[in-house]
This record gives structure tokens, C-alpha cells and sequence, in this order.
């Protein structure tokens, strides 16, 4: 059985989706603060409380069969953990810790972590690949790469393996629009967009048209969600194979600019996404692109949606029949 933190979430809960249509048993741990008890899928048991819960964490690892921990839960504002860099550091790392420590109460070794490209900082080279060196630019970034030092002294010293996945953009939905991208406040470049489209917001603003880019725009890598959903399972099967701990970076490998997203994004919906050039949004590298072929060839990762249309799409189906 595997135990989910932040499986209300976006990325966690398209995984719980994704697993529990390809045989496993899910467990949900998720205080709600961000997630929506709407996005589990009926079957799937969702415990509210904290993962820093070091006596609930206990409760659960007792009463469960758990074998394994995709581990989601954490707060992803980049501009809050700047002014907020002490919500960062105590969630995401500080309560990480408290999962790992649960685990090794309870003897359970395997450990997904959603890390993310954010623990790069400013791209000295592009495409990345996971030998990037490593300098976050922000709060949250730090707080992710924390945890990443601290899962490789833990699998050297303990008997912890893990899988640390550093994505890049995150984006679209579940196909069928039963669940989808749902964030409040929402800061992110697609739902916002496809909102405009809506007619839900008067406009999208354009952070920085002065980048050292071919459009001025900054670029960025956006990998359907189920693709990642996907790589997660194919980590979890690296671990319960025997497999060593690894870092995979997930991405399509295919840059887009912000001018190129809403330009899509206007062909779906077949609507004017009506844009305002704005300063630059701080903290913001001018491109980010992955390498990705580490996951290709060590998990046989293979995404499925190749291009941003169609993950756009599966977006747009959701923004049209949200319900949370
Ligand atoms: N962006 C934008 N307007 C918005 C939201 C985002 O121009 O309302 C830009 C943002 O500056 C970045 C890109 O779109 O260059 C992707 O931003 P998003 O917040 O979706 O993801 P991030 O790259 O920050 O994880």
C-alpha cells in the first residue's frame, strides 16, 4: 500500500488517480489546506491531519499495510517563500523530516519526492540535466533541495531508498475533467489563461517581455500531469525492484515561451486572451528547459502527450467542468 502525502493536491492527486487505475492501493494524507477533499477518488481513504503529526504518522503506519511514500504534500508559492521563508522551511522540510522518521519507526524504505527544477536556481546551461549544479534562487527552491540532502545522507546511513523527481511545469488535467488544476490563489500561467478565455478575468499579464529570448518572453518546459503521475509509479517499481536511489528530472524537453502558451491557449479555445505587458516577476529565470533522458532510459519513462496542445486541451476540459 502506498501512502500519499499531499494527495488532495494537484500533482498528488492526479498520481492517486493514476494509481488506483493501474492496480494499487492508495492511502491519502493531506490537511487540506491547499488540497480538495474533491480531487480523491471515492475508494481512496483520506486522513486529514498534518504529515509533521509525528503521533498521527504513527496511527497510520500501524494501521496500514504501507510499503511505500509518494510524498507531494508541501507549499509551492515562490513569492510567498520569500516573504514567508519560515512556512517553507518548517512544511516542507521540516516536516519532511517527521515522515522520515516515521518511516524508520516503522520500517518502511521507500520514499518518492516530488522535488522540482526550482532546486537549480538560475540555468547555467539548457537543457538541464540532473548534473546541473544545484544554487535555488528562492526559499522555496532551498526548501526542496534541503530535503534533497538530507534523503542522501538518510539512504546512505539508513535503510532508506529514494527517488527524488525534480519537476519542471506541471500542467493540464485529467482527460475526462474529473479532476484538475484547482490552486487559490492561483499564480499559475494556464488556468489563468484559459479563465481570461472564460471571460472570468478581464486579462493575463505578461511577466517580462525583455528577456534575453527570441520573443522577449520567458521560456518554460510543460509536461502533462499524467506523465508525471506515470514516472512516479515507474519510480516507485525502480525501489520495489531492488533499485538504487536515484534524481530524475521530468520534462518534455520542449521549450515554450509565455507568448506561445497563451498563442495555444487562444487556438484551443478558440478565443482572444486579451494580454498586458507587465515587469518582470521576480525570481524568474528567463529559461528553463529539462533534459530528460536519464528517466527515459533508467525508468522507461515515455510521456504520452508530446505536445502543449494537447495537454492545453485536457486543461481546458477541466476549467470548462470544474466542480472545486
Ligand atoms: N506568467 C505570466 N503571467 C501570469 C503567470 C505566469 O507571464 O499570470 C509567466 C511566469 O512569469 C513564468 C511563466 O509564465 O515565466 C510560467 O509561470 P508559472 O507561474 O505558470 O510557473 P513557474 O514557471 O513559476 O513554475
Amino acid at each position: 500500500m502506498i501512502l500519499v502525502t499531499g494527495g488532495a493536491g494537484y500533482i498528488g492527486s492526479h498520481f492517486v488517480l493514476y494509481c488506483k487505475e493501474h492496480g494499487e492501493q492508495p492511502i491519502v494524507l493531506d490537511n487540506l489546506v491547499y488540497g480538495h477533499k474533491e480531487a480523491v477518488p471515492a475508494g481512496v481513504p483520506l486522513i486529514v491531519g498534518d504529515m509533521g503529526d509525528s503521533k498521527l504518522l504513527d496511527e497510520i503506519f500501524t494501521r496500514y499495510p504501507i510499503d511505500a511514500v509518494v510524498h507531494f504534500a508541501a507549499y509551492a508559492y515562490v513569492g510567498e517563500s520569500v516573504t514567508d521563508p519560515a512556512k517553507y522551511y518548517l512544511n516542507n522540510t521540516v516536516a519532511t523530516l517527521a515522515v522520515l522518521e516515521a518511516m524508520r519507526r516503522h520500517g518502511v524504505s521507500n520514499f518518492i519526492f516530488s522535488s522540482t527544477c526550482a532546486t537549480y536556481g538560475n540555468p547555467i546551461t539548457v537543457p538541464m540535466d540532473e548534473n546541473h549544479p544545484q544554487a535555488p534562487i528562492n526559499p522555496y527552491g532551498q526548501s526542496k533541495y534541503f530535503v534533497e540532502q538530507i534523503l542522501k545522507a538518510y539512504s546512505l546511513a539508513y535503510k532508506l531508498k529514494f527517488v527524488a523527481l525534480r519537476y519542471f511545469n506541471a500542467a493540464g488535467g485529467d482527460p475526462e475533467g474529473r479532476i484538475g488544476e484547482s490552486h487559490d490563489p492561483e499564480t499559475h500561467l494556464i488556468p489563468i489563461a484559459l479563465q481570461v478565455a472564460q471571460g472570468k478575468r478581464p486579462h493575463i499579464s505578461v511577466f517580462g517581455t525583455d528577456y534575453d529570448t527570441p520573443d522577449g518572453t520567458c521560456i518554460r518546459d510543460y509536461i502533462h500531469i499524467l506523465d508525471l503521475a506515470q514516472a512516479h509509479q515507474l519510480a516507485l517499481k525502480l525501489l520495489r525492484d531492488g533499485g538504487e536511489s536515484s534524481i530524475f528530472n521530468l520534462g518534455s524537453e520542449q521549450g515554450y515561451s509565455v507568448n506561445d502558451v497563451l498563442n495555444i491557449c487562444e487556438k484551443v479555445t478558440r478565443r482572444t486572451i486579451k494580454r498586458v505587458n507587465e515587469p518582470r516577476r521576480a525570481g524568474d529565470p528567463p529559461r528553463l528547459v529539462a533534459s530528460a533522458s536519464k528517466a527515459r532510459t533508467v525508468l522507461g519513462w515515455a510521456p504520452t502527450f508530446q505536445n502543449l496542445d494537447a495537454i492545453i486541451e485536457t486543461a481546458w476540459k477541466w476549467e470548462e467542468k470544474r466542480h472545486y
